[in-house]
C-alpha cells in the first residue's frame, strides 16, 4: 500500500455533520445581511503581498510571521489573505466604489494564518465580516454592534459575551501617546521580553497587548491611552457609549485593548467570552478612516470588524449546541424488475412537487432485508417500499421505521404526494 497523503497542519476539514452546522450559521448571517442592506463581496484568496504589508503594517504579527506567501512566476510576492479588510479596500478602489459614495459590505471566507494550531487557533479559518465605507458617523459602529448583538442572540450566546470597547483618539494623538510609551519602555528596558525589546520601537503599543505574566505589572504602569485622547475623540467615544446605553447595547470600557493591525483610529473592539479559553475573541473590529487613502484611494471613512466561524461554533457547540435535522423522511427500498425506474421516476416527480422533502433512494443494490438496513441507519422516518406487487398494482407500500406499533400499510402511488405533503405541515398522525 502507498503511503497516505494527510491534511495540511491546521488545515481541517469539515464533515457533513459538522457542516450542516456551518450551513446553519451562514444562513442565520446571509438572512441578517439582507435583512440590515448589506451586500456580499466575494474577493480572491490571493493578493499581492504589498496589500497587507502596506494595509496591515510591516511590524504586526500578521505581517512578520503569519503570512503564507508564495512567488508567482514573475517572481511577485503573493499571499493567501489572512483577513479580509484590506482586499475590500483594494476592490472598492479598483472598482471606483468608494469615492463620494457609501458602501455596506459583507464577505465570508477562509482566511490564512501561519500560527500554532490549538483550540480556536488553526491556519486556515473562517470569518464573516463586515466593511462600511463613506460613513464619519457613529451610527454605523452602532449598526455593527446591533447586528453582532442580534446574532449573538439567535445563536443563545449572547449572555457569555461581552463587548469591550476603547478609542485610540485620532492618529495625531496616538503619535503623542506612542512617543509616551517609547519613552516609558527605555525607562524600563531592563525588564521587557526579547518581543518587547524588538517592538519597542516599531510597534510599542503592540506591547501592552503582550500575555507574558512577568510584563504584566510594568504594562500596568504604563501611560494610559485615554491621557493623550484629543477632545473629540474624547467626545465623541463619550457619545457613541451613551447612545449604547440608550439602545440596550451592554459593554465594558477596556482601556487597554489597542488591537494588533496599525489601521485603526478611533474606536476598537472586541466581541469576547471567557468560556474558550486562550482564543476567546470571537469579533473584532474598528475604525480606519485614513487607510482607503493609505493604499492609493481618495479619503473615506471606513469601520468594519471580523468574526471567527469556528470560534462562534465552538462557543454555539458548548452553550447552546444547535440540533440540526439532516435525517431524510423518506427511504425508498425497491426490488424486482422495472422497480428501479420506477422508484427513480416516481422520486423525481415527489421531488419536483415538494422540494423540501427530505427523500432517499435507496443507491448501490442488495436485498430488501440490506436495504431496510439502510433506511434504519438513515434514520428516515418511513421506508418506502416499490416490489413487484406494489409496480402491478400502482401502489406503493409504507413502513413506519420509528414507530413499530404502527402497522406498514398501502396507498396508490396517486395519493403519495398528499401523504408528504401532510407530514411537512406536521400533521401526518
Ligand atoms: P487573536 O488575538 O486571537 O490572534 P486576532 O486579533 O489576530 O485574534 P483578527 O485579526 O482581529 O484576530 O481576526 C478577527 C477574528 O478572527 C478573531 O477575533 C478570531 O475570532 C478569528 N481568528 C483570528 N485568527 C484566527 C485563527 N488563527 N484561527 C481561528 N480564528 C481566528
Ligand atoms: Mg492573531
Amino acid at each position: 500500500m502507498s503511503e497516505k497523503v494527510t491534511s495540511l497542519r491546521g488545515m481541517s476539514d469539515v464533515l457533513p455533520e459538522q457542516a450542516a452546522q456551518w450551513r446553519a450559521l451562514e444562513r442565520l448571517w446571509v438572512g441578517m445581511m439582507a435583512q440590515y442592506g448589506y451586500g456580499e463581496i466575494r474577493l480572491p484568496l490571493l493578493e499581492k503581498v504589498a496589500l497587507f504589508k502596506r494595509a496591515i503594517g510591516e511590524v504586526t504579527d500578521i505581517v512578520e510571521k503569519e503570512m503564507f506567501t508564495l512567488q508567482d512566476r514573475d517572481g511577485e510576492g503573493i499571499a493567501l489573505r489572512p483577513e479580509g479588510t484590506a482586499s475590500c479596500i483594494r476592490a472598492g478602489i479598483e472598482q471606483g466604489l468608494l469615492y463620494h459614495q457609501t458602501q455596506k459590505w459583507w464577505y465570508q471566507g477562509p482566511m490564512f494564518r501561519y500560527e500554532r494550531p490549538q483550540k480556536g487557533r488553526y491556519r486556515q479559518f473562517h470569518q464573516f465580516g463586515v466593511e462600511s465605507f463613506g460613513f464619519s458617523d457613529s451610527d454605523i459602529e452602532l449598526e455593527h454592534f446591533l447586528l453582532v448583538q442580534r446574532l449573538f442572540r439567535s445563536l443563545n450566546i449572547l449572555d457569555a459575551v461581552t463587548l469591550e470597547v476603547n478609542s485610540l483618539g485620532s492618529l495625531a494623538a496616538r503619535q503623542v501617546y506612542r512617543a509616551a510609551l517609547i519613552d516609558y519602555w527605555e525607562k524600563h528596558a531592563e525588564s521587557l521580553d526579547s518581543d518587547a525589546k524588538r517592538r519597542l520601537y516599531t510597534n510599542p503599543l503592540r506591547i501592552l497587548d503582550s500575555k507574558v505574566p512577568e510584563m504584566q505589572p510594568l504594562i500596568a504602569n504604563a501611560p494610559q491611552l485615554q491621557e493623550y485622547w484629543d477632545a473629540d475623540s474624547a467626545t465623541s467615544f463619550a457619545r457613541l457609549l451613551e447612545k449604547c446605553d440608550a439602545l440596550g447595547i451592554r459593554y465594558r470600557i477596556n482601556p487597554r485593548l489597542v488591537r494588533g493591525l496599525d489601521y485603526y483610529n478611533g474606536l476598537v473592539y472586541e466581541w469576547t467570552t471567557t468560556a474558550l479559553g486562550a482564543q476567546g475573541t470571537l469579533c473584532a473590529g474598528g475604525r480606519y478612516d485614513t487607510l482607503v487613502e493609505q493604499l492609493g484611494g481618495k479619503p473615506t471613512p471606513g469601520v468594519g470588524f471580523g468574526m471567527g466561524i469556528e470560534r462562534v461554533l465552538l462557543l454555539v457547540e458548548q452553550l447552546n449546541p444547535m440540533h440540526i435535522d439532516t435525517r431524510p423522511a423518506v427511504y425508498v427500498v425497491f426490488e424486482g424488475p422495472q422497480t428501479e425506474t420506477v422508484a427513480l421516476q416516481l422520486s423525481e416527480t415527489w421531488r419536483d412537487k415538494l422540494p423540501d422533502l427530505r427523500l432517499v433512494v435507496h443507491m448501490g443494490g442488495g436485498s430488501l432485508k440490506s436495504q431496510f438496513k439502510k433506511a434504519d441507519k438513515s434514520g428516515a422516518k418511513w421506508a418506502l417500499i416499490l416490489g413487484e406487487r406494489e409496480i402491478e398494482t400502482q401502489t406503493v407500500s409504507i413502513k413506519w421505521l420509528r414507530q413499530s406499533d404502527k402497522p406498514q400499510h398501502s396507498i396508490a402511488q396517486t395519493e403519495a404526494l398528499d401523504w408528504f405533503s401532510q407530514y411537512l405541515q406536521g400533521n401526518e398522525e
